[in-house]
């Protein structure tokens, strides 16, 4: 058990920010990275079949590179995560921002190499015994590399990028950073980092403490609402610009590309959810009846409840991790001891303190074969999800480890697969085990509450981002502009269920301000469907599932979406079926949940 709040950073490098250690370990990197550049350049693409060794030697410079560069990330971006106020951890991310900046350029290199080879040498080169296992990767790299411009050019939008792109999302950063969230209770007034703020939102079981705290928050993103709007413009305009090009098509082309995923099994799961909305919103309707509203405001539709004499469970650190480990293991044995290891190992900063960052992510070391996840934990059950949800991403890193890098670099959409699968696993368990009808409503809301965020909330940012990037192409938006796209996505998403709309979420969720990825919603709803359909066949499975699970997650850098789930799990993405079958898990729910709560209306 990790028996104290804070991660074990020492063992990676020692000294901090200050690290000596981290130091000479970047100056590794630089080196690696010009070797890997030396390799692929003296590299003769033309007479690709016979040296097949000098490009096995790269690839292998490739690895290392990308290796070390994650470990020296995590440790860095960790440091800063944990104290925001660090300039010397930022400074250290900023180089390894163009560290990975040189490494796009061998990247870029790399990719117009292989769209060099000679199409009679390609199939043979692929098939070759050191690269047959990466020639899903090799072909998707050929295909990138017709796409892009001269090396020079591609170089030239990577460096702008440091100060541009990644520049305007260092802004939305700091400015993050600066949010101070007025907060009263019981007559004291005190101020909440963005974070805190954030977690009372969305788990404070209090109604009163979250409308007034909902009020203050949406004022707070507003006072800075114009720097917001300018952030938001110019990511949007970098990448649009850039798009334009490359003589991109669509805006949504490289978001899709990038999750291996067709627009049409997107379509789908979008249109199937909506089907299915009328009884989420029955659902909803339900919730704000026992809160004894008549309609729900933004902040209530996750947070907890309480009927008769339940109060919600407040959990410690220490029983979260019981609680992971526990139920972990009733479904994997791999599972539950990389749980162990984790916490023994000391590799979550859980302490509910200011000056971190907001949010929760887990974040890979492959050199040393650890992860580190980064959260606040005050206590909620959403917080023991959390956990869960991250140790689930360092599961996926650990069944991957021992692949090529090539073939370990999965999408978002997959990626949030396993942590969706892990939270699942524990909300399932806690249900049933629940001793009171109280405490299985409380579980079973919370369950679908966030199945509603799934359906109603990241739909609504998929709207609003395709709509925002579509106008964007004419020109700015305007932050009331902006506000107003947001709501108008928002009571669309939840068919007006709510009574209070959050119109300045575009400025409060980081995810419309990540740099790494576009459209960074829709892999969230997807991952969580494509988990409950996979959660839904386990279930129906005669055999040990977990073999079969631990490949699918295995084969998830190595195929298109619509391939992995057609190899592991036998169906069509393109068609209603496996969505319908993944939703009437939460249908079914909902069902209950009707039953279980209509004596207390
Ligand atoms: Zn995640």
């Amino acid at each position: 058990m990790q028996t104290q709040l804070n991660w074990d950073m020492e063992r990676i490098f020692k000294g901090g920010s200050d690290s000596e250690e981290l130091s000479q370990f970047i100056d590794g990197i630089r080196e690696t990275i010009s070797e890997a550049k030396k390799l692929i350049i003296n590299w003769s693409a033309e007479q690709a079949n016979s040296h097949t060794t000098e490009l096995l030697d790269f690839l292998d410079k490739r690895q290392t590179a990308y290796d070390n560069l994650s470990e020296a990330s995590t440790f860095s971006r960790g440091i800063l995560s944990a104290n925001v106020d660090d300039s010397k951890a930022a400074k250290r991310v900023n180089e390894l921002s163009r560290l990975g900046s040189e490494m796009s350029d061998v990247e870029t290199l790399f990719m117009k190499k292989l769209k060099a080879v000679p199409e009679d040498q390609w199939t043979e080169l692929i098939a070759h015994e050191g690269l047959k296992q990466s020639s899903f990767n090799l072909n998707e790299k050929r295909e990138k590399g017709k796409k892009l411009l001269s090396e020079k050019e591609e170089r030239i939008i990577q460096q702008l990028s440091l100060d541009g792109l990644e520049g305007f999302g260092n802004v939305y950063q700091s400015l993050v950073n600066s949010i101070r969230v007025p907060f009263k209770k019981d007559g004291e007034l005190s101020t909440l980092s963005a974070g805190q703020a954030a977690n009372k939102l969305s788990g404070d079981p209090d109604p009163a403490v979250r409308e007034s705290l909902l009020d203050n928050w949406e004022l707070t993103w507003h006072a800075k609402a114009p720097l917001f709007a300018d952030t938001l413009n110019h990511l949007a305009g970098f990448r649009l610009q850039t798009y334009e090009l490359r003589g991109e098509d669509h805006f949504l082309d490289p978001a899709l590309e990038y999750n291996r995923l067709k627009k049409d099994t997107l379509d789908m799961m979008w249109d199937t959810i909506t089907e299915n909305k009328p009884k989420v919103v029955d659902f909803l309707n339900r919730k704000a009846k026992l809160m004894g509203k008549d309609k729900l405001n933004w902040a209530d539709v996750t947070a907890p409840i309480s009927l008769g004499d339940f109060e919600p469970k407040s959990y410690s650190f220490e029983e979260a991790q019981s609680l992971v480990v526990d139920h972990f293991a009733s479904f994997s044995q791999e599972m539950k001891e990389l749980a162990e290891t984790a916490f023994e190992q000391n590799w979550v900063e859980a302490e509910d303190r200011d000056g971190k960052r907001p949010g929760a992510y887990c974040s890979n070391l492959p050199m040393s074969g650890e992860s580190r996840v980064f959260m606040t934990f005050s206590g909620s059950a959403n917080n023991v999800s959390t956990l869960a949800h991250e140790l689930g991403h360092a599961y996926h890193s650990h069944v991957m480890r021992d692949l090529p890098h090539l073939n370990r670099r999965y999408a978002m959409n997959v990626a949030e697969t396993a942590s969706t699968f892990c939270e699942m696993v524990i909300s399932s368990a806690t249900v049933e085990a629940a001793e009171s009808i109280e405490e299985k409503i409380a579980l079973l809301d919370s369950r679908i509450s966030r199945a509603a965020v799934m359906f109603m909330n990241i739909h609504s940012r998929y709207l609003f981002e395709t709509r925002f990037y579509e106008q964007r192409q004419k020109g700015l938006l305007d932050e009331k502009e902006l506000s107003q796209l947001m709501e108008d996505a928002q009571k669309e998403a939840f068919q007006n269920a709510l009574d209070t709309y959050h119109p300045m979420f575009w400025a409060s969720k980081l995810h419309f301000h990540i740099t790494g990825v576009p459209f960074y919603n829709f892999p969230y709803t997807f991952g969580f469907l494509f988990s409950l359909g996979i959660y839904s066949h386990a279930k129906n499975q005669e055999s040990a599932f977990e073999d079969d699970y631990r490949e699918l997650l295995r084969d998830t850098a190595s195929m298109t979406t619509e391939d992995l789930a057609e190899k592991h799990l036998n169906v069509d993405l393109t068609q209603p079926d496996f969505w319908q079958a993944a939703i009437d898990e939460v249908l079914a729910d909902i069902d209950e949940y009707m039953t279980l709560t209509d004596s207390y209306i």
